[in-house]
């Protein structure tokens, strides 16, 4: 089935751009965990969550 491998391969390439796009939206966050409030609080915008790892997003359009 080469045709079904093809599908799937484009399938991961579309993955890995979509991925490629998401990090570069929100390279400008630079979380730092404060541990001493037990919240992560990213340097560039300012935005700050409670949670257990590293956020992944900017959380500066939901303020
Ligand atoms: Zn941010």
């Amino acid at each position: 089935m080469p045709l079904l491998l093809l599908i799937l391969f484009i399938g991961v390439l579309a993955y890995f751009i979509w991925r490629h796009n998401a990090t570069t939206l929100t390279r400008n966050c630079r979380w730092r965990e404060d541990r001493a409030r037990g919240v992560w609080r990213c340097a560039f915008c300012g935005a700050e969550t409670q949670s257990r790892d590293a956020p992944r997003d900017c959380l500066r359009d939901r303020r």
